[in-house]
């Protein structure tokens, strides 16, 4: 293959004891997956049918630093289970769900509440607010064949050794093998793409020099400094 320009990298996550990494494809996030959270956005907790947006493979980052970004003065935490597909298909059972997934790990949706609040307001895409450069901070991936495949574990965000977010797995109101067989409705998934499954109550602003400590039980913990 000859490209008339250079082709940009690949983009990919390091995998916990292994030197292999992961391949991403794409990058699916569900909105308002905790009742708690879907009412502090002033939402109706009431299971209706999920939503989802993207974000961009190359917006996934596991240095440890988020760069606050431009054109915000709301740039909110939403702490999440990353799940990683090794493989997947259209019209996906609920029940076989869970065998296309290659492991999980833990994760910010960071977002430009300023612009995505704009672009609800005018009825405009949410990638604005959520799509930016380095927006998906997240920890090492963590093979489901060491972890199995946590449905219940407490999820927590600490904000400069303070708690802010507290949830947990089994309060998810689309499970994760619900979200996979509801995604393959409407798109093909495949090896590589990753689901962000979205986030409990708390959610809030951070400042440049925070430091963010989140842990989902069973899968592992993520160091982010705001700089
Ligand atoms: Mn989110």
């Amino acid at each position: 293959m000859r490209y008339a320009i250079d082709p940009a990298p690949i983009p990919s996550l390091a995998i916990q004891g292994s030197n292999a990494r992961f391949p991403v494809r794409r990058v699916y996030c569900i909105g308002r997956n905790y009742a708690a959270h879907t009412v502090e956005m002033g939402g109706d907790p009431d299971r209706e049918a999920p939503f989802f947006f993207q974000k961009n493979p190359d917006n996934l980052d596991q240095s440890g630093e988020f760069p606050y970004p431009v054109k915000s003065s709301d740039v909110h935490h939403e702490m999440e289970m990353l799940v990683a597909l090794k493989s997947g298909g259209t019209m996906i059972a609920v029940g076989e769900a869970l065998s296309h997934v290659y492991g999980y790990a833990v994760a910010l949706d960071m977002t430009r509440r300023d612009l995505q609040g704009e672009a609800k307001a005018t009825r405009r895409p949410w990638e604005i607010g959520k799509a930016f450069e380095r927006s998906a901070p997240c920890g090492p991936l963590i093979p489901a064949s060491e972890i199995g495949h946590p449905q219940a574990g407490a999820v927590t965000l600490a904000v400069n050794g303070a708690a802010r977010q507290t949830g947990d797995l089994d309060q998810m109101i689309w499970k994760v093998p619900e979200m996979i067989a509801y995604l393959s409705e409407y798109f093909e998934l495949a090896a590589g793409d990753v689901i962000l499954s979205g986030t409990p109550s708390g959610v809030a602003a951070v400042t440049r020099g925070d430091t963010l400590h989140g842990r989902i039980e069973g899968v592992g913990t993520l160091d982010v400094t705001v700089i």
